[in-house]
């Protein structure tokens, strides 16, 4: 198949393909659009089966990111790296340094940062070869791991979301479950049950499970149960696609809403949701609360009073989509997504 007749190339500014035989990188960059400003989006870092669905993947969250940073406001464009996992033994370091040299060569047209599978150690070894990174922890403006960003932004939108369809002020007293806790997952769960919720979790991870009981007196449930939960709140946080055909009909709770990109496997599941009196909160919306951050070390002088003050725009932009869903009738995916386009035009 051709770049341009995939399904997921809706117009991309550039999508680049690096292979370096030494270290074993085969990776894609794709940048999606450029009109807010240079694109910017993590890396992940995955086993994924072949280039066919790396690409797939660069090129969908590639989009996201372009969508996301429109609705955060800040003046980034939209872009992703996907590396896909060497088979067998193969040297890190190395490899994250052939990436880095990657990431320059696109010219300063992408940043790079973290995604799954990629830490800020990572990050270091990719700023020995290219000043084209962030979610970096030291150096002038350093930002740090975004993911603490992100699971804020997640629960200032959550209460929006619990506020307009639940009608109560915070999350005290309700179940939530959360899919996933990793980096994002675990600082969300925290922080809801700080704040009084009840707490249902599943990892693959068991480490994560158990500590998640201990700590935050959390009931673990299986990966293949955790959406079907009796709670009040379903926040996906692991990886996109946790809303299908096949999970749509169990999902009990009356809002969706987490960290995980490409939540919905198809856009259709967004009318699905809405038909089942299930409150979407768009993805790309609720968590950019990571490269929010991002976007401060970009530009140069790290603020958190700015970086607050983003977040806080998160709730507006929230609102207003949940709004105009209501008043139209149509889905909040569709509704996002015609919002993110709107602010994407050329100024
Ligand atoms: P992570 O790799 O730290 O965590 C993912 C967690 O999900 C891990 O603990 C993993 O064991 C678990 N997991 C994997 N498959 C699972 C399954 N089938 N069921 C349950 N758990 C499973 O990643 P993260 O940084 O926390 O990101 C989580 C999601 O949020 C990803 O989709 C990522 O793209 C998205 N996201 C992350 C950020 C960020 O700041 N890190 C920002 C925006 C979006």
């Amino acid at each position: 198949m051709s770049i341009f007749s995939h399904p997921d190339f809706d117009d991309h500014d550039g999508v680049y393909s690096f292979s370096d035989a030494k270290s074993g990188l085969r990776c894609f960059i794709a940048v999606h659009n450029t009109n807010r400003g240079p694109a910017s989006g993590g890396t992940r870092f995955w086993n994924y089966v072949d280039d066919g669905e790396a690409l797939t993947d660069v090129l969908r969250l590639s989009r996201a990111m372009s969508y996301k940073n429109a609705m955060a406001e800040i003046p980034l464009g939209g872009g992703k790296g996907v590396i896909l996992k060497p088979q067998g033994d193969f040297d890190r370091e190395t490899l994250f340094a052939a990436y880095g040299r990657a990431v320059e060569k696109v010219g300063g047209q992408y940043i790079t940062a973290e995604d799954v599978g990629v830490s800020p150690n990572d990050m270091r070894t990719i700023k020995t070869q290219t000043d084209f990174v962030a979610g970096l922890d030291d150096g002038d403006a350093a930002s740090g791991d975004p993911s603490p960003h992100t699971a804020d932004g997640i629960f200032r939108g959550l209460e929006v979301a619990v506020k307009h369809k639940l009608g109560v002020e915070g999350v005290g007293g309700l179940i939530v479950a959360v899919q996933g806790l990793g980096h994002v997952g675990y600082n969300l769960a925290r922080r809801l049950k700080a704040s009084g919720a009840q707490l249902i979790v599943a990892d693959i991870n068991e480490t994560v499970t158990r500590r998640a009981a201990t700590e935050l007196k959390a009931k673990v449930v299986s990966i293949e149960e955790i959406h079907a939960q009796e709670a009040d709140i379903f926040a996906p946080c692991a990886l996109g696609g946790a809303i299908n055909a096949d999970s749509i009909d169990d999902i009990q709770a009356y809002i969706v809403g987490g960290a995980a990109n490409n939540q919905l496997k198809t856009p259709e599941m967004g009318a699905e949701l809405q038909k089942r009196d299930i409150l979407y909160c768009p993805d790309y919306v609720l968590n950019a609360g990571g490269i929010i951050n991002v976007a401060s070390e970009v530009s140069g002088t790290y603020d958190y009073d700015w970086v607050d003050g983003k977040l806080e725009g998160l709730r507006v932009t929230l609102k207003e989509v949940f709004d105009r869903s209501a008043s139209s009738g149509r889905p909040t995916n569709e509704i996002a997504d015609e919002m993110a386009r709107e602010r994407l035009k050329p100024s």
